[in-house]
């Protein structure tokens, strides 16, 4: 018999990433603490859940895909969570960006309890995983990854077994550094292109022809803020807690980075101007408004 699979959090990509699991034919149990959320997979044929401990009471095989450590937490660890209400043999698997500190603790009692675990962060954008065309990056042991693979070729098109459990969320962390990053300096240059007055789609063009091209302003950008739309995708708030992740782990690491701090301030100070439940592309709204000047479209 198939196993019947938990999914916690259904936001901007828990949502679509359950809709192509209920679109495939999972036998799919669904819960998010926005009922309105839950409502959409009902409608896509998943049955609904009132708490995660309905979930881990039914569910083989369970998925988080939530905001940050604190929430993973709560729903593996806590009174109402999977370790109170779940049973040897299951298999957690979590795809949230958190702590890797966190990832370990979490594998470490669940494994204490005869429960699976693995991470597998995604890569990509909200765009690819209503397209099922996520790309994994997967902590496993070889037999948990087995259990999850036909899972994540229903939400993916692209997968990284990394390694034993915890490789994954080290190589998003690693991964989303460089991304986050680069979307910054990207909204300072385009920023200064402004300021030039210059051509926007012309500036970009001749970037993307260059070794300055980077996937924000080929992918991103010009289907989110240089359309006027700074909904997320991908929101700075969530942006600004991956890199702080990423610097707190360097630190434990003994790793100095110059370059990440003064992003994660970057982060830290349109999160303070409001930018927060905006897609990250809207850095350079913030700049421009900063700076005074007219945001670029196209
Ligand atoms: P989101 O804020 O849109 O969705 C999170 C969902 O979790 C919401 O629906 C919220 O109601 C629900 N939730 C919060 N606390 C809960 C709890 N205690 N129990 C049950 N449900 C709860 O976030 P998102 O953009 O979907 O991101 C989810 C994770 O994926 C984050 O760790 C993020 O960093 C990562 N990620 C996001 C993107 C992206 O482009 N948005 C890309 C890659 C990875």
């Amino acid at each position: 018999m198939a196993e019947k699979i938990g999914f916690i959090g259904l936001g901007a990509m828990g949502g679509p990433m359950a809709a192509n699991l209920a679109r495939k034919g999972s036998d799919l149990i669904v819960y998010d603490i926005d009922s309105a959320k839950v409502q959409t997979l009902v409608d896509l044929g998943a049955t609904p859940a009132g708490s995660v401990a309905e979930i881990a009471k039914a569910a083989d095989i369970i998925l988080t895909m939530l905001p940050d450590s604190p929430e993973v937490e709560e729903a593996v660890l806590g009174p109402d969570g999977i370790l109170a209400h779940g049973r040897p043999d299951q298999l957690v698997m979590d795809m949230s960006t958190i702590a890797p500190s966190t990832t370990d603790r979490l594998l470490k009692t669940l494994n204490e309890a005869g429960i699976g675990f693995v991470d597998a962060p995604v890569g990509r954008l909200v765009t690819h995983a209503i397209a099922g065309e996520l790309l994994f990056m997967v902590g496993a042991s070889g037999n948990d990854f087995g259990r999850v693979k036909p899972l994540i070729e229903g939400m993916g098109t692209t997968i990284h077994h990394c390694g034993a459990p915890g490789t994954g969320i080290r190589t998003k962390l690693v991964n989303n550094l460089i991304a986050i990053s680069v979307c910054q300096i990207d909204a300072e240059a385009i920023t200064l292109a402004q300021a030039f007055g210059l051509d926007v789609q012309n500036t970009i063009d001749v970037i993307n022809g260059t070794t300055a091209m980077n996937g924000h302003l080929i992918t991103n950008w010009p289907n989110k803020v240089l359309k006027g739309d700074t909904s997320p995708g991908f929101r700075v708030a969530l942006a600004h807690k991956d890199v702080s992740l990423a610097l707190q782990a360097a630190h434990e690491a003994g790793i100095p980075m110059f370059t990440g701090a003064s992003v994660r301030e970057a982060y830290a100070s349109a999160r303070a101007a409001g930018y927060g439940d905006q897609d990250f592309s809207s850095l350079v709204d913030f700049l421009c408004e900063k700076a005074g000047i007219e945001p670029p479209r196209l």
